[in-house]
């Protein structure tokens, strides 16, 4: 296993597919990378079935026991249910998906052995559905989300991006994960510095407070200093409160799991990443919030592979915000003190 100078083992890895997708949301960070805007045909660039493959064959040698498929759209790959079923049995495999290609093909991708999905779900009104993601594939993700239950992808989580535009749909969010048997929900914190909209930010303590005055229960995991609210729908908090039902109240009985995923500006995040990440062309990638250290894996040799993941592991950071500021002209740049102010993290 590869531990980086911080003393972070890399458990899992984060394949970008591809940067192509068939939505245009408006927050989109695509991996750290920027725009997916663009052409929708297989590209060029993209890492091979082989290339891929061969990458994840490398990170099981190191004992990564963890991958995520994600892109641009991962399903936009013909080939996704190949590069599942060659995975190496020791990982655990999951991905995040727009979700609108999941009719059809969900119960393939299961029987490949994919084993977890999220499916981004910004908000439950099709209006504003459409104008986060500049797409109208709203009934397109609803039924994704079925398909996934219904190949036996029990939990489906959704992930629901919380900034300016979305905000006011966590309550509803919230409530119909309760409602729906098989859902839960992980709130991610808008990051704005790599979409350059700061003014879309809100405070992630409020939507935090919010549920934790919602929840009947709330969990504290040490993973990624990461809080569980369990929050039981209107109907059921009614019952219980009434004392008019027996069931209790856990997960299937009208009751939902809520997380946050808040890693800006939240060192506690960092010092439990235990991920690598793999831009859709074969570079490795440290850091979501860092391009500096991308490092090509050349003609992906099985040698080549290793010695740049040896590499990349070694050149991992460990604070998110405080790696790169904003200088006097508000632009985003490398904090000089940082490598010095956390060499002893
Ligand atoms: N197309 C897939 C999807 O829609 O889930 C996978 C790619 S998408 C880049 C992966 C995740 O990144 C999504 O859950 C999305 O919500 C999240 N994401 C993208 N830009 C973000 C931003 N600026 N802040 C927070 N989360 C972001």
């Amino acid at each position: 296993m590869l531990t980086d100078e911080f003393g972070r083992e890399v458990t899992g890895v984060r394949v970008s597919l591809t940067d192509r997708c068939n939505f245009d949301c408006v927050y989109c960070h695509n991996e750290g990378l920027g725009d997916t805007r663009g052409p929708m045909d297989p590209q060029d660039d993209e890492m091979d079935t082989d290339d891929v493959v061969r990458f994840l064959e490398v990170a099981a040698e190191f004992d990564v026991d963890s991958v995520k498929f994600t892109g641009g759209e991962p399903m936009l790959r013909q080939d996704l249910e190949e590069i599942i079923a060659r995975t190496p049995d020791s990982m655990e495999v999951s991905m995040t998906t727009n979700g609108t290609f999941l009719p059809g093909r969900a119960e393939a991708l299961v029987d490949a052995g994919l084993q977890r999905v999220n499916v981004s779900q910004d908000a439950l009104d099709r209006e504003q559905f459409a104008a986060v993601t500049q797409s109208g594939a709203y009934d397109a993700v609803l039924e994704g989300v079925d398909a996934a239950l219904e190949a036996g992808l029990d939990p489906v989580k959704l992930n629901m991006v919380v900034f300016k535009q979305t905000a006011g749909y966590v309550p509803q969010m919230v409530e119909h994960v309760a409602e729906n048997d098989g859902l839960q929900l992980q709130l991610i914190e808008y990051m704005p510095e790599l979409t350059g909209k700061p003014e879309w930010n809100i405070e992630i303590e409020r939507v935090h407070n919010w549920l934790a005055e919602q929840a009947f229960e709330v969990e504290h995991r040490e993973m990624h200093d990461r809080k569980r609210y369990w929050i039981a729908s209107d109907d059921a908090a009614v019952a219980a409160d009434g004392g008019t039902v027996e069931k209790p109240l856990e997960a299937g009985n009208g009751v939902g799991m809520v997380e946050i995923v808040d890693p800006v500006e939240n060192p506690t995040f960092c010092a439990n990443c235990h991920r690598v990440r793999v831009t859709h062309d074969g570079y490795l990638k440290g850091c979501l919030n860092r391009n500096d250290d991308l490092k090509p894996m050349g003609e992906m040799s099985k040698p080549q592979i290793r010695e740049a993941f040896r590499e990349v592991v070694a050149n991992r950071v460990p604070y998110y915000g405080e790696y790169m500021i904003r200088n006097s002209d508000g632009e985003w740049e490398i904090n000089d003190k940082y490598i010095d102010s956390y060499a002893n993290v």
